[in-house]
């Protein structure tokens, strides 16, 4: 069967892509199928970002207006950090698209046209888009950042409901960067995660001993949990602005380089991808990549450079963040929205010669 866009994988990216699609052109709503080989896709993790307008009310689960670092309360303003469970999504999405749920074997651009394997079929499309890996990706790192989260119920009021911890360091470090962040559901109820940035995920065993040092002596119960990995790599950075105007699979999501390597944040990144792979392909322009301005490329991968080779040195770094950048700034920051004086402002509080050290080994 021959589809004009066939969209492989019905997580964050393609959602987002399908949403943007027929928002700019509803009569695409007929000409776009997903494959995606889930039958039913369940709450399998927690999307948290931050953004200046709630423009995605719809979705968020809840919002925050506050940061707390060490015993200090820091304003997030004009951001809110947001969070959007993943069941809640997918409950709102795909309502109206055809979905065909076989999983992905092959894929291949033979001239104009797409042909797509599944374990079931062959299609055949004018375009794929995928977040799907097609082709094996060879990483030259396995660093990533990998959390156990439990969503918990306490028998006591412990928590302000405006207000999270985005990186509590106060766990041991073991040898990593290691923290603990909590998200507050209500003043009883938290999501708290233990999260390492390491080459190889924190096993359950070692996140719940984490855990119960960090919340020791306070009683709880254990609704839900979460776990996940995600790659710290700027090998997926795309190396160019556009794609090439004959190539017709197009990667987007994880794969396609939506992922910012020092943060693993995504969510938002796929979605403004997303928009304008949407926006190019109405208008019939070239279709654009994930590729991001070269200065961010750099300090992610200083940052990433010293967090493999110096994994202590990431709880120093991140407090002196914390501690004496205003928390709007370094949420700007990564969001790559900053220009050069407010980065200066912020490498101003960072350890230099460790940086510095990090810079000379990327550019020689
Ligand atoms: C537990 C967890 C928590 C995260 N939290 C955050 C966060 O707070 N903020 C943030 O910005 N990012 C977060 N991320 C990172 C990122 O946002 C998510 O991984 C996001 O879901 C990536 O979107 P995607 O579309 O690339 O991949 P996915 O959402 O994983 O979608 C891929 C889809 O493809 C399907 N699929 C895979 N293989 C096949 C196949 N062979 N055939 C057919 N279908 C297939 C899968 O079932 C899945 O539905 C988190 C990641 C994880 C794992």
């Amino acid at each position: 069967m021959h589809h004009h866009i066939l969209i492989l994988g019905g997580g964050a990216a393609g959602r987002w892509l399908g949403e943007a699609l027929v928002n700019k052109r509803p009569d695409l709503l007929n000409k776009i199928a997903y494959i995606e080989k889930d039958n039913q896709k369940v709450n399998d993790r927690t999307w948290c970002f931050w953004e200046k307008e709630n423009n995605l009310g719809g979705y968020t689960t809840r919002n925050w207006m506050h940061n707390r670092h060490n015993d200090k309360r820091y304003s997030l303003y004009p951001y809110t950090y947001q969070m959007i469970r993943s069941s809640d999504f997918y409950e709102k999405t795909l309502n109206k698209h055809t979905i065909i749920h076989e999983e992905v074997l092959h894929c291949e651009q033979r001239g104009d046209v797409v042909y797509v394997q599944t374990n079931k079929s062959t299609y055949t499309a004018d375009y794929v888009m995928t977040s799907v890996p097609v082709e094996p990706i060879k990483l030259s790192s396995t660093f990533c950042q990998s959390f156990y989260g439990l969503y918990l119920e306490f028998a006591e009021p412990l928590f302000d409901e405006q207000e999270i911890r985005m990186m509590d360091f106060s766990i041991p470090q073991q040898s990593y960067t290691q923290f603990v962040y909590v998200l507050p559901l209500s003043k009883t109820q938290a999501l708290v995660e233990v999260t390492r940035f390491a080459d190889a995920p924190i096993s359950e065993q070692e996140a719940m001993a984490l855990r119960d040092q960090y919340l020791q002596g306070i009683h709880y119960t254990i609704l839900d949990k979460e776990s996940g990995s995600i790659p710290m790599t700027p090998d997926l950075d795309a190396k160019r602005k556009h794609h090439h105007r004959d190539l017709r699979v197009i990667p987007i999501g994880t794969v396609g380089g939506a992922t910012k390597p020092s943060t693993g944040y995504t969510f938002l990144r796929a979605k403004a991808h997303a928009e304008n792979i949407a926006y190019a392909l109405v208008n019939g322009k070239a279709i654009p990549t994930t590729y991001r301005n070269w200065r961010f490329r750099f300090y992610d991968r200083l940052l990433l450079d010293i967090l493999k080779r110096f994994p202590v040195s990431g709880k120093d770094i991140f407090s002196r963040l914390f501690e004496r950048v205003p928390h709007a700034l370094v949420l700007k920051f990564l969001d790559e929205q900053t220009n050069f004086l407010e980065e200066w402002r912020i490498f101003k509080v960072l350890p230099k010669s460790i940086f510095l050290k990090a810079a000379l080994r990327d550019l020689l």
